[in-house]
């Protein structure tokens, strides 16, 4: 079966930084992968690689089977036109760690605007769908609220919602729960693990060694730009080969 996200031989470069030196992982449907690693290893450039927020000068992301970010013209890479570049960022859904709502809008209005300008559903049809996925977050009925009147840990939810309705194929976490007062980790924790567990396949960045360990079917420890050691959780918690990953356990739990 295609893997929803494959990417071969990634390699991203800040100027002089090479911040990714050739990533290999493939993550099938339904399945959850969460990155794990020190802070600057290049978990997030990944992430935003999979959603073109980061173009790549080498290797390849396919999503879906299908190679996204560039085209082959005689020969060549050519970047694609910005117009296909929104098409492919919305095969996948993105959640940041600033939750990054629009602040002059409604809980309901942050889901059902990329719906109607990117999907061009009629309002009527966002709003159910909307309310559908506030629902599932535990948040319609704050729906008429705007992100000043909603805790962090609710904000994060709405933002959940609005990137899961709009049914990408790959759910992207970037330190989901990292901005939040300690007591909201939870309630956003327990949001993404009930929608892993109906099947949604998901790329998780993530600090919460313990989650990742119950949530994820294959976890990806990163060193420096390189994948270290990937693998089924219990063998890399448990049984860790790399001493850097060793050392990086013993200090992040
Ligand atoms: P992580 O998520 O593992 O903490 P990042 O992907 O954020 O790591 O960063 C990896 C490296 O890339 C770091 O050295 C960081 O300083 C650098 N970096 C990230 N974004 C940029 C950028 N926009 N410009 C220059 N350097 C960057």
């Amino acid at each position: 079966m295609t893997p929803i996200v494959e990417v071969r031989d990634l390699h991203k470069r800040f100027g002089e930084l090479d911040v990714l030196k050739g990533i290999d992982f493939t993550v099938a449907e339904g399945e959850v992968v969460s990155i794990i690693g020190a802070s600057g290893s290049g978990k997030t450039t990944l992430l935003r690689c999979l959603n073109l927020l980061e173009e790549f000068h080498q290797g390849e992301v396919l999503i879906g089977g299908e190679t996204i970010g560039y085209s082959i013209r005689r020969g060549q890479r050519v970047r694609i036109r910005e117009q296909e570049v929104a098409r492919q960022r919305a095969m996948t859904g993105m959640v940041f760690q600033a939750f990054n709502l629009f602040p002059h809008m409604s809980a309901l209005d942050n889901v059902t605007l990329g719906l109607t300008k990117v999907r061009g559903m009629p309002r009527s049809e966002a709003v159910e769908l909307a309310d559908h996925w506030l629902e599932r977050v535990g948040m319609l009925e704050r729906r008429d609220h705007r992100p000043s009147q909603l805790s962090g840990g609710q904000q994060q939810r709405v933002a959940i919602a609005r990137a899961i309705a709009m049914n990408p194929k790959v759910m992207l976490f970037d330190e989901a729960t990292s901005a939040l007062d300690p007591e909201r980790v939870g309630e956003v924790l327990e949001t993404i693990r009930s929608l892993a567990q109906e099947g949604m396949t998901m790329v998780l960045v993530t600090h919460e060694m313990r989650f990742a360990r119950d949530v994820s079917d294959k976890v990806v420890f990163m060193e420096a730009g390189r994948i270290a050691e990937q693998g089924p959780p219990q063998r890399l918690f448990l049984h860790p080969e790399s001493p850097r990953l060793q050392a990086f356990l013993k200090t992040s739990s």
